[in-house]
């Protein structure tokens, strides 16, 4: 046994991954959890015309709420692992109808508030998976847009969102897969898949972890 696997067996002792929806020792995110969770059934909600489609792989709810929760604002950095492999099976289908994977990047700023990207973590592992690179430095966020939720409608949100990314770089790859965790009004997918655009991206499509259901 080398050295960092002896390190790595003494931190499962000290501190054992734990399933982040209902505790159970011994996995990061359960079977049984991973069993209830729920495909996203296509909609017909209106796409930001920036994206030629986006693809989400299940209903934003319990248990996967608490298990996203967890990866963004717990700092539990290897979540990304089982929900990036999730999302890869997801598009599987698809993969080879891109040439790069990319995810909707922080604000600086936040970035070091939280420490990571958690949209770049699954990200990577969708890249990884399916054998893609994976974009981190041109794709940037120029303004920080920390107050987006409290944006009242999706107009507002929309506005709010404008310019908010750039690509500083030579240019982009033709087919661009973006990834986030949670699509909720596409807004800031939708801006970030514009400044893509822009940069002569011929194709961008999305792909997101969870959605919440429309309204009926
Ligand atoms: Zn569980």
């Amino acid at each position: 046994m080398g050295r960092q696997s002896l390190l790595e067996t003494l931190l499962q002792l000290i501190f054992p991954d734990r399933c982040a929806a209902c505790r159970t020792l011994g996995t990061l995110f359960c079977a049984t959890c991973q069993a209830r969770l729920e495909a996203y059934q296509p909609d017909g909600r209106t796409l930001p015309s920036s994206l030629s489609q986006v693809h989400v792989a299940y209903v934003f709810q319990s248990p996967l709420r608490e298990v996203i929760h967890q990866l963004k604002y717990r700092k539990t950095r290897r979540i990304a692992q089982p929900l990036g492999q999730l999302l890869a099976e997801n598009i599987a289908p698809r993969a080879r109808e891109f040439d790069a994977v990319a995810a909707i990047p922080l604000h600086p700023r936040r970035l070091s508030e939280r420490g990571f990207n958690q949209a770049e973590a699954l990200a990577a592992v969708v890249a990884h998976i399916h054998k893609l690179p994976l974009i981190t430095g041109p794709l940037t966020r120029t303004r920080d847009t920390a107050q987006q939720a409290a944006q009242a409608n999706a107009h507002m949100r929309a506005a709010n969102m404008r310019d908010a990314f750039a690509w500083r770089g030579a240019s982009p790859p033709a087919r661009i897969l973006l990834v986030d965790d949670v699509y909720t009004t596409g807004a800031t997918m939708g801006a970030c898949a514009d400044a893509l655009r822009a940069a002569g991206t011929a194709d961008v499509q999305g792909l997101a972890l969870a959605r919440t259901r429309p309204k009926p």
